[in-house]
């Protein structure tokens, strides 16, 4: 599920929100003062999981053969 990120247009308060993705935004209030309808940010699509690797690791110890 993706991670969208928001900020309260009233107190400026930015906040996480884990969202399906077709689900409705509408109810969403700011944690902080309850003001709603945050602003959406731009970011997050790929919060960092641990996915990502750039950095060729070095291939697993584990072998299979030598039984
Ligand atoms: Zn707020």
């Amino acid at each position: 599920m993706p991670i969208y990120e928001y900020r309260c247009r009233k107190c400026n308060e930015t906040f996480e929100v884990i969202q399906k993705v077709n689900e409705d935004n509408r109810d969403l209030r700011c944690p902080k003062c309850e003001a709603d309808r945050p602003e959406r940010l731009l970011s997050a699509f790929c919060a960092g999981s641990a996915k990502g690797g750039s950095s060729s690791q070095a291939p697993g110890h584990s072998s299979p053969g030598h039984s």
